[in-house]
């Protein structure tokens, strides 16, 4: 590959909604700049955007000050707008998270403490407002959120990707970045594209994407599987809304819950399991080379050490629909097994730093030329608009 000349100002890998709303910002802050996504699909939005639970989360959970709370706050209102000036279907039909243990009450009054502290509205209930929202839910506390909205996300995507230039089925599989001479991408079908810059927004690739161009990302992303079930329609008005369980705080996935979705359809999920592929939607996708790939990394053996506990539970609960019906009436009491029907799954790519504690905050690197996006998990849909121009501001530094 050679360097000389360039096809674009700036190259975005990956068109998820991250990348898309990268472009979006970057042609937003520089009108004249020529920015082009790349994308490996035949159209955008097809993994982590295109699979999750459509949520526009209020900014509840995340650390005060960390980048998830400043940028789903933010973000949220954001995209709220967005949609509605875009036509883009979406609704704010509010949240609960409800404790159903005693145990789970101090957690529930922090998780109200941060919301607070994040500039999130809260308010604690009682079983009987519970089920005034609710009827069908169990509890014996609950959090309620006004705020927390839904749209289709991979909607939100296709809009941006109208907006911005995107080459699809165009995967990046080789980069050279030499320093002042910008940076050279040769795609699958052997295409070389120049540019004077990179942003690397490649989802579950993006630890891969870093190494290609040469720089050590720190940290592994390990995929996992979140996996939904829907209930039955003749049941769906057992669900009013969204409806959570008070999360696991030493996990950043927020745990099994309902979402009553825009289309009328309720879906249950998602759980988290390790998955054998990077794109693996179900058990029977494997790809060696990845497995082996992640199982040389020290970071997934303490990650599993530490967590073996939580880890049984939830295979357990995605071998045997028993299991995971039973985990569900927790919350739902009235629903059996046949209920649940299945629903398609997603992966999250959840970076795990070498000692197997996993990235808490988003993880956004710079070097010469290039910034990488190295931790979008949720709520990086909510917060695309604000993590796109954060990542402009520092890619158009470097260019400056
Ligand atoms: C089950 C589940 C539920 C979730 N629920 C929510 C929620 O309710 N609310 C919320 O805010 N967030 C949620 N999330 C998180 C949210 O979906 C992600 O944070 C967000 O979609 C990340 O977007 P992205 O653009 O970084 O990644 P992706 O959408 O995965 O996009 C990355 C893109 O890069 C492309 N790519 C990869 N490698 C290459 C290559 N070599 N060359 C070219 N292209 C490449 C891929 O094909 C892909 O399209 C959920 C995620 C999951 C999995």
């Amino acid at each position: 590959m050679t360097l000389a000349g360039y096809e674009c100002d700036v190259l975005v890998i990956g068109g998820g909604i991250v990348g898309l709303a990268t472009a979006h910002a970057l042609r937003a802050a520089r009108p004249g700049l020529a920015v082009t996504v790349l994308e490996k699909e035949p159209a955008p939005a097809l993994h982590q955007t295109g699979r999750n639970s459509g949520v526009i989360h209020s900014g509840v959970y995340y650390r005060p000050g960390s980048r998830k709370a400043r940028f789903a706050v933010r973000g949220a209102a954001e995209l709220v707008t967005f949609c509605a000036e875009h036509g883009i279907p979406h609704g704010t039909p509010g949240k609960l998270i409800v404790a159903t243990e005693p145990e789970e009450l101090p957690r529930l009054h922090e998780l109200a403490q941060r919301a607070r502290r994040n500039g999130v509205p809260v308010r604690e209930l009682g079983p009987a407002q519970i089920a005034e929202y609710e009827p069908a839910v169990a509890g014996i506390a609950a959090l309620r959120v006004e705020t927390t909205a839904q749209c289709d996300f991979a909607a939100v995507a296709r809009e941006l990707a109208r907006l911005v230039r995107v080459r699809v089925n165009a995967e990046v599989v080789a980069i050279d970045r030499r320093v002042g001479r910008g940076v050279a991408v040769r795609t699958a079908c052997g295409e070389v594209l120049r540019a004077r810059a990179m942003v690397n927004c490649a989802g579950l690739h993006s630890d891969r994407i870093a190494r290609l161009t040469g720089d050590e990302p720190g940290l592994r992303i390990v995929p996992f599987r979140g996996e939904f079930y829907r209930l039955r329609p003749e049941r769906a008005s057992l669900v009013r809304g969204l409806v959570y369980p008070v999360p696991d705080p030493a996990f950043p996935f927020l745990g099994v819950h309902l979402t009553a979705g825009l289309d009328g359809e309720v879906r249950i999920g998602p759980n988290a399991v390790p998955s054998l592929a990077r794109e693996g939607y179900d058990w029977r996708t494997a790809r060696l080379r990845e497995l082996v790939d992640e199982l040389a990394y020290p970071g997934v053996w303490r990650l599993a050490r530490r967590h073996w506990r939580y880890g049984a539970r939830e295979l357990r609960r995605s071998w045997s629909k028993r299991a995971f019906t039973a985990g569900v009436r927790r919350l739902l009491p009235g629903i059996t097994e046949d209920d649940l029907l299945p629903s398609p799954a997603g992966v999250r790519a959840q970076a795990v730093l070498p000692d197997g504690t996993p990235a808490d905050d988003f993880e956004v690197t710079e070097a010469p030329h290039t910034v990488h996006v190295l931790n979008a998990p949720s709520p990086a849909a909510t917060a695309c608009l604000p993590i796109g121009r954060d990542i402009a501001r520092r890619l158009l530094s470097t260019l400056a």
